[in-house]
């Protein structure tokens, strides 16, 4: 049975320099020869990257890609994010993911920013049903969360509020999406909830971001990495194994899609998804 890719999706950051943006600019082109659903680029913590989030969708919007800029209050107010959805949709631009965010780091604490519900009902508000709204959630459970009754509770609000479709934080346990799909059809959400997929290709910068947003790492794949650390190819040809069994347990389970967390890299999201097609 062949795979299909309709619902696939590709992340990328804004690169901070002009030499970062050719570079990503190059990337994109390769990327999308795998024909993605869309791609979506972040919005930095606290809305530090509006201009350079702002400039890589349109420049990717411009080759013609469907793009799904990322977006938070974050230190801004209405009138600065009303002006920013009209230039998307000047742009042409029809897909926001919405989120709190989170603050810069040394910037105190992002629970003084609105929750994500309260931007999806903002964007609702102003402009209809223009955009598909997808909102984050975590399978894993948010790390700021009191419990997973109130993750669950305040994931339906951003899905009352009018978001269309979900996409998780990245997780290497596929019972953990499975449980929480569970969880959520039982507490009332019906919209698709797409893996979010982190290839691994660095075992320091995995362990450094798992740490900060509340992913595990299980212990037989932190000892497997930890062994291969300093042999960058086998670490990568493993990872690429790891991942691609995960993608196709989750496909296989039900999934609706797989968005991937590219790292602004082609490599790895192009041998994934070939994988996941040849299998
Ligand atoms: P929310 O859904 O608002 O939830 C935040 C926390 O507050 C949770 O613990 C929740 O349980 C709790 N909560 C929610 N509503 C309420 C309420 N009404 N009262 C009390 N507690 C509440 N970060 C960026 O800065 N830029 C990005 O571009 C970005 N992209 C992301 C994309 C994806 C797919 C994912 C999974 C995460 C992304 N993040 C990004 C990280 C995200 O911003 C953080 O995880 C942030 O801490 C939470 O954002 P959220 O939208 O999930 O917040």
């Amino acid at each position: 049975m062949s795979t299909d890719t309709s619902h696939f999706s590709i992340e990328f950051f804004p690169p901070r320099t002009p030499a970062g943006e050719e570079k990503l600019d190059a990337v994109h082109a390769e990327l999308s020869k795998l024909g993605p659903e869309f791609f979506s680029v972040t919005y930095g913590a606290g809305g530090s990257t509006r201009e350079g989030t702002k400039r890589a969708v349109t420049r990717f919007r411009e080759a013609g890609s469907r793009v799904a800029p990322h977006l938070s209050f974050g230190g801004s107010d209405e009138g600065e994010i009303l002006a920013l959805l009209h230039d998307y949709k000047e742009a042409g631009i029809d897909r926001l993911v919405c989120l709190r965010g989170d603050a810069p780091s040394g910037m105190g604490s992002a629970s003084l920013y609105r929750y994500a519900n309260e931007l999806v009902e903002f964007v609702r508000k102003e402009t209809g049903d223009h955009f598909t709204i997808d909102v984050a959630c975590y399978p894993e459970v948010h790390p700021q969360s009191r419990s997973v009754e109130s993750d669950l509770e305040f994931f339906k609000a951003k899905v009352d509020a009018g978001a269309d479709s979900a996409i998780t934080q990245y997780f290497y346990n596929a019972d953990a999406y499975f449980g929480f799909v569970d969880d959520c059809a039982r507490a009332g959400i019906n919209i698709p909830i797409v893996p979010g997929i982190m290839p691994i290709t660095n075992y320091a910068n995995l362990a450094r971001f798992s740490a900060a947003c509340g992913a595990e790492i299980p212990r037989w794949l932190t000892k497997r990495l930890e062994f291969l650390e300093h042999d960058d190819q086998a670490l990568r040809d493993f990872g690429l194994e790891v991942v691609t069994d995960l993608c196709e347990q989750l496909l296989a389970g039900g999934a609706p899609g797989l968005h991937f967390y590219s790292m602004n890299q082609a490599d790895s999201v192009t041998r994934l998804w070939q994988n996941l097609v040849e299998d």
